[in-house]
């Protein structure tokens, strides 16, 4: 390891996006090096990457694994630190331990530690898109202060980071195009969604994920939040930008300028991509994803979203518009819902139902601190969830 190296943490290590952020770092031991690990409850996989990857703390944020993290990393007989709980990520993502953070916890459980790692100037490679969702002015303003980097590692706002290099760029910016997969039940009508279960729900056509955003996905909840994400990452309205349902996953997302030019990123659908120009732009280093052979996939197709099918998407926008807590109670609500779904509680179109029911029942206010944005998170959980336990708002449906 040379003494450049840059120190990542990585929260949410036994994730999707954690373990291909991992699988990128272990490809560079010269100029990067995992330096903090973190995980929700699985003590087990996170002593595994310990083993593999020998960072300096590993943080549980189940309080009751630690004691059994404690117990792991002395087995393997490693220097690991274990910590648990969310003010020990904190401190950490905060101070020496790292200058890099990976922001991939899922939900808004993430958004904590993202904005300490925002206050405390790091390179963040934002994953979490919920975190934006919730808190997007404030995290942005944060940054800002704090003079972090945000690297936006969603592959479709990494595509439009890679089309928006400066502020020339964005000054010409017109509108933003974001692909979306359409899902595994694109072309499907709503009637045709009511029996859907969980296992079909997840299986996605294109990319492999986490289960929360593999049903988001499903929903097109995903492209709504992502509508909302880069509204904050890229200052743009939600009048300018589209959505255009993109089956093949090649094209992750287009700019389009005054002059009439249109600048795409095309890739494999695979996230190191991603992660690799988080953690080396301006430079480029290797991802381990092959090149696209465009002959061999042949053609690259587009269509307009079904709203009706998909009501979450059009709920998004909306929410946007109103501004204020809205964004914050459609991230929470939907996070319940997808949980409940997830456990079978309730149905596939329940999701955007309780969603929406949620939003109606808890009008937008001014969000103008973090406080107001926390107790609107929590109105709609409580909300969400009591809708869920009577099967109101259409919960069983
Ligand atoms: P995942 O479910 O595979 O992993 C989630 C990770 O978060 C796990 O490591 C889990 O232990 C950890 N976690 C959960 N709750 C926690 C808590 N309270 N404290 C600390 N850690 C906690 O999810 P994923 O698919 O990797 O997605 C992670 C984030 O990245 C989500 O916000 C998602 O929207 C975003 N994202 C994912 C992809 C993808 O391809 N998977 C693409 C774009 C964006
Ligand atoms: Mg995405």
């Amino acid at each position: 390891m040379s003494v450049s190296a840059r120190n990542v943490a990585v929260l949410g290590a036994t994730g999707s996006i954690g373990t291909s952020a991992l699988d990128v770092i272990a490809r560079h031991p010269q100029r990067l090096r995992a330096s903090v690990l973190a995980a929700g409850s699985n003590v087990a996989a996170l002593v595994e990457l310990c083993r593999q990857h020998r960072p300096d703390h590993a943080v549980i944020a189940d309080s009751r694994g630690l004691q059994a993290l404690a117990d792991g990393l002395r087995d393997a007989g490693l220097k690991t630190q274990p910590h648990s709980g969310d003010d020990a990520l904190d401190a950490l993502v905060s101070g020496d331990a790292c200058d890099t953070v990976v922001a991939a916890i899922v939900g808004a459980a993430g958004l904590p530690s993202t904005l300490a790692a925002a206050r405390a100037g790091k390179r963040i490679l934002l994953a979490n898109k919920e975190s934006l969702v919730l808190a997007g002015e404030l995290l942005m303003q944060a940054a800002q202060e704090g003079g972090a980097t945000i690297v936006p590692v969603d592959s479709e706002h990494n595509a439009i980071f890679q089309c928006l290099p400066d502020a020339h760029a964005h000054q010409g910016l017109r509108r933003i195009l974001l692909t979306a997969s359409g899902g595994p039940f694109r072309g499907r009508a709503r009637a045709e969604l009511t029996q859907v279960t969980p296992e079909q729900a997840v299986a996605h056509p294109k990319w492999s994920m986490g289960p929360k955003i593999s049903v988001d996905s499903a929903t097109l909840m995903n492209k709504g939040l992502e509508v909302i994400e880069a509204h904050h990452l890229f200052g743009v309205d939600g009048d300018r930008i589209q959505v255009l349902v993109h089956p093949q996953s090649l094209v992750h997302s287009l700019v389009e300028f005054v002059d009439g030019s249109t600048i795409a990123q095309l890739g494999l659908p695979d996230m190191r991509t991603a992660l690799a120009v988080g953690f080396s732009w301006p430079e480029r280093i290797e991802s381990g994803v092959a090149g696209l052979d465009l002959l061999a996939h042949g053609r690259l197709d587009f269509e307009p979203p079904d709203l009706q099918a998909f009501p979450c998407l059009r709920l998004a926008f909306e929410a946007l518009a109103a501004g204020g807590t809205a964004p914050a109670v459609l991230n929470a609500a939907n996070e319940v819902a997808v949980s409940a779904f997830l456990q079978r509680r309730i149905g596939f179109l329940a999701i955007p139902a309780l969603v929406e029911d949620t939003l109606a029942a808890l009008p937008s206010t001014p969000a103008t601190s973090l406080a107001a944005l926390r107790e609107a998170d929590a109105q709609a959980r409580h909300h969400a969830g009591q809708a869920v336990a009577t099967g109101a708002a259409g919960a069983r449906a």
